[in-house]
């Protein structure tokens, strides 16, 4: 029982979880424990299938276990499993990384999303010579200590704005500014990071021409522009955001989709800027796993499945979903709306859809979503347990399988209305 494995692990593990959005703790109820996946689906440790929305957040682009990642992988472990010397692999994932995004010359890889954004900070402030830093809030970037300064995703799902045990002096050059608006960058500022389509807050989109005009901004006071790309990297299109808006940062971090489920993550930009980090230059960055052979073997197979031809289906999946629900909501009149941008989705149960944290937040607290989620969940739908989380639909979410979610959707909300009605 899930009851049992959550009392067993929370003995042992933190909240017994090693993530905390994982806990349940903004929707309540237990975590279900997963015993496998493949597909659009997951099964829990009772053996019960759901429809997954999680998707790992994010890594699972191509559906659940794809014979080609899972064939990889056994490939790769064949020939062992970590040498601490350099390998093809590592290579043919530089170059790939390279090929799909106009202005990416040189990456680094590393093995999480969070040592992406902590290295692509430490080298902005390295090749400036400048401390100061602007991030926006409700955006995450991982746990490093400098970006955890009003985040979303878990930071935000937590209630906390930002994190005990992180010391004033870690932050003193961390500046917090709103989404949306043109923040005040001066020649002290050293970068400017941003999700270019911000989805830990569910999803906020950029207005029109925001995100040249941050460009255009960093430019005219010579500071660094990092796109955190840890989600929109290789799910908005083949090149991710720069490629989906047109317009280029200076820095990229990737993470996420690029592991093909395995822990890995990257920076990059152009060579010049990367040749400041050892043992080219004075930006030290190391890691014992960074471009493990069977994480660079699994995420080259799933960069390998995503085609033009694939991009062009998972958004005409996405598009499916979020019509479906608006739908819903309109038949049931139940107030909801459904940001989405490519294949990047998520439902805020409020009249108008959010253009910064403060309304993200307005619109995520009012305790919808806990009941939608645990009305989902027990018709086998699993959604993101939290109402901040984006929802991933895969290449393996098929039209009928988008319809039954569709459908249990209008179940759950008709169920909703019915018994706030008594
Ligand atoms: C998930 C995420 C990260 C952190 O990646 P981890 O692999 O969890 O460390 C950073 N930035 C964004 C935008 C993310 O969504």
């Amino acid at each position: 029982m899930s009851k049992d494995l959550f009392d067993r692990a929370s003995r042992v593990i933190p909240g017994g979880v090693n993530s905390p959005v994982r806990s349940f703790g903004s929707v309540g109820g237990t975590p279900y424990f997963v015993s496998r996946a493949e597909g659009p689906y997951i099964w829990d440790s009772e053996g019960k299938r759901y429809i997954d929305y999680v998707m790992s957040y994010g890594p699972a682009i191509a559906g659940h276990s794809p014979p080609q990642i899972i064939d990889a992988i056994q490939q790769a472990s064949g020939n062992g499993t970590s040498y601490g010397a350099p390998t093809l692999g590592e290579i043919e994932m530089a170059e790939e990384l390279c090929d799909r995004v106009d202005g990416v010359e040189m990456v680094r890889l590393v093995s999480s999303g969070t040592e992406a954004t902590m290295t692509a900070i430490r080298l902005a402030r390295g090749a400036t010579g400048r401390n100061k830093i602007i991030k926006f809030a409700g955006h995450y970037h991982g746990h490093g200590d400098a970006l955890l300064a009003a985040g979303g995703s878990g930071v935000a799902n937590q209630g906390l704005s930002g994190s005990s045990g992180v010391p004033p002096g870690a932050v003193a050059d961390t500046v917090v500014a709103p989404w949306n608006t043109i923040p005040e960058v001066d020649p002290s500022v050293a970068a400017v990071i941003l999700e270019p389509v911000p989805a830990n807050m569910g999803i906020v989109p950029p207005s029109e021409g925001y995100l040249q005009k941050l460009r255009d901004t960093c430019s005219d006071n010579g500071s660094i522009l990092i796109f955190d790309e840890v989600i929109t990297g290789f799910r908005l299109s083949r090149g991710g955001a720069s490629q989906w808006f047109g317009v280029q940062p200076d820095l990229w971090c990737f993470g996420k989709v690029i592991g093909g489920g395995l822990p890995m993550g990257a920076y990059g930009g152009s060579a010049d800027l990367l040749r400041n980090v050892a043992p080219l230059g004075e930006v030290y960055q190391a890691g014992t796993l960074s471009g493990n052979p069977i994480a660079t073997a699994a995420g080259l197979a799933q960069l390998g499945l995503l085609t033009e031809e694939a991009y062009s289906s998972l958004e005409k999946t996405a598009e499916r979903l979020s019509k479906g629900f608006e739908q819903v909501f309109s038949d049931t009149n139940f107030p909801a709306v459904v940001p989405r941008v490519g294949s990047l989705l998520s439902v805020f149960f409020t009249e108008s859809a959010p253009s910064n944290f403060d309304e993200a937040k307005k619109a995520a607290e009012n305790g919808v979503y806990q009941k939608f989620f645990h009305g989902m969940l027990q018709n086998g739908v699993a959604f993101p347990p939290g109402p901040y989380e984006a929802l991933f639909p895969s290449l393996a979410h098929s039209d009928d399988v988008i319809d039954q979610t569709i459908e249990t959707a209008l179940k759950v909300v008709k169920e909703i209305k019915s018994k706030s009605l008594t």
